[in-house]
């Protein structure tokens, strides 16, 4: 396996610490509003890199954070908290937002048939471990306490800028452009550990600590999660590409500080999704989230197919032109597929040399598009047999996870097949009892839930729409 690590800029041989078992960390969403499809792009990336690594033989263990407090509005702790501010506007308490968007992007994440973490936890339940760290960063004189907040002294740091490539003067400019100079930090580029409530004195999510009540800083959250969850040694760590600097550049700070080892070996960054202006952004223009793709017809596989036929290293832009194209090209696939017989015998040699390709595919830098390619190659192949065939996609779609084999039928759970049966009876008992209008409720009921009843001579069926 072979993967671009943001460390070295070079792509690498993947050797974990453990063999044949990776520990994986995967920054989570900010649940102070819906995940818009170019985050949800960083998570289809993050998915199939865990199951292709599985693919392989590897074990994974993955670990994400919900962050719901601490992610200010500016990445370097600037601006006001993203959750707190996102509460005011919905008129919600700050741990029901939490709660309503945590479910909003899980769903998302299952309608995108990405796994979900082995591991997921809330930034707010691990104060007591972000505030031990802290204490020992301050302890080993790696942080500070300067007008009620604590600093990471960043001048401490084992070569701070490693990952990001950027250099000191780069942040000058920044800072200096920046109305909200920080005059309590030592160095401008250091980065808030712990705030007091000195910060917002009206914050609402706060805690006692040994500096004041107040609240732990974004980048520490996810150090301190990863330590808990996954111990002193991470093998892959990803995240979007925004997320090299500040905040993983701050994670691996803290974190080797805090450990006095290395920490991570490879940080792998998903490219962004564009819009046509540029920047996707929650706050101006079409807010673009699953569900309004699923308002306007297409089902969440059709973006997942769309994403993988681009390098995860590649902005891609969004439109819906070349959503239409992903819609279309995902369905004729899903019905060749499905048109396979299953009959005769699979030929496992002839499998295994496809799997093997495959396999080549994702080791060469997680190529999703040649991975694709290769499923297409199968179908193509006059020399298998449909069965052969069909086996071999189906083993693919482990990784894919296109929903390939499984026919819009078979999709259905049984709770919903259930349901159905059970609306087709009572309006089968309201048209006996001239109820109509019943009757068309349910039936208009159903279709609103993409199913079409058809009354024929020997009773009522169903289709998917
Ligand atoms: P957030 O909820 O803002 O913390 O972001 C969640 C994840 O989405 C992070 O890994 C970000 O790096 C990633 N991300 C943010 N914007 C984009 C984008 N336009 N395209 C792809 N990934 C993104
Ligand atoms: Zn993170």
């Amino acid at each position: 396996m072979r993967i671009y690590n943001t460390l070295s800029k070079e792509i690498e041989e993947f050797v974990p610490y453990e063999d044949k078992k990776v520990r994986m960390y995967t920054c989570g969403p900010t649940v102070y509003n819906y995940a818009h499809i170019g985050n949800l792009r960083t998570y289809i990336f993050e998915d199939i890199l865990q199951k292709g690594l599985e693919y392989l033989g590897y074990e994974v263990i993955r670990a994400m954070n919900i962050t719901d407090v601490g992610h200010l509005t500016g990445d370097s702790d600037t601006g006001k908290d993203k959750m707190v501010e996102s509460s005011k506007k919905e008129g919600k308490d700050v741990f029901e937002l939490a709660r309503f968007y945590t479910e909003a992007f899980f769903n998302d994440m299952k309608d995108l048939n990405i796994k979900k973490p082995e591991i997921v936890e809330k930034a707010s339940d691990y104060i007591p471990t972000y505030i031990k760290m802290i204490e020992k960063l301050i302890d080993e004189d790696y942080a500070y306490f300067s007008n009620g907040n604590v600093y990471f002294d960043i001048s401490k740091a084992n070569d701070y800028y490693k990952l990001s490539g950027k250099n000191a003067e780069d942040l000058l400019v920044g800072v200096r452009n920046s109305v909200e100079e920080d005059k309590a930090k030592r160095n401008p580029a250091d980065f808030v550990l712990w705030f007091t409530v000195s910060k917002f004195s009206n914050h609402i999510l706060k805690w006692n600590s040994p500096w004041g009540v107040g609240y732990p800083g974004w980048h520490i959250e996810c150090s301190g999660i990863s330590y808990e969850t996954l111990g002193e040694h991470l093998d892959i760590h990803c995240g979007g590409v925004d997320n090299i600097f500040p905040h993983h550049t701050n994670e691996i700070a803290q974190s080797e500080a805090f450990l006095g080892h290395k920490w991570c070996n490879y940080w792998c960054h998903g490219a962004h999704l564009n819009d046509k202006s540029g920047k996707m952004s929650k706050s101006k223009g079409e807010f673009l989230t699953l569900s309004l793709l699923k308002e306007k017809g297409y089902i969440p596989l059709d973006y997942r197919y769309f994403c993988l036929n681009s390098h995860y290293r590649n902005s891609l832009e969004f439109s819906y032109s070349s959503l239409d194209i992903a819609k279309n090209a995902l369905a004729k696939l899903r019905s060749k597929v499905l048109s396979l017989k299953k009959e005769g015998e699979v030929s496992l040699e002839k499998k295994e040399l496809y799997v093997e390709k495959f396999k080549d595919s994702f080791s060469n830098d997680i190529n999703t598009s040649m991975m694709v390619t290769t499923l297409y190659d199968v179908l193509k192949d006059n020399s298998l047999n449909d069965i052969t065939k069909f086996e071999i996609i189906k083993d693919f779609d482990k990784v894919l996870s296109l929903d390939l084999c499984v026919s819009k039928e078979e999709e259905l759970s049984t709770d919903l097949k259930k349901e159905i049966e059970e609306k087709i009876l009572e309006r089968k008992k309201a048209k006996e009892e001239k109820d109509f209008l019943l009757a068309d409720k349910i039936r208009d009921g159903l279709l609103e839930k993409g199913v079409k009843l058809i009354d024929t001579r020997e009773g009522t069926t169903y289709e998917l729409i």
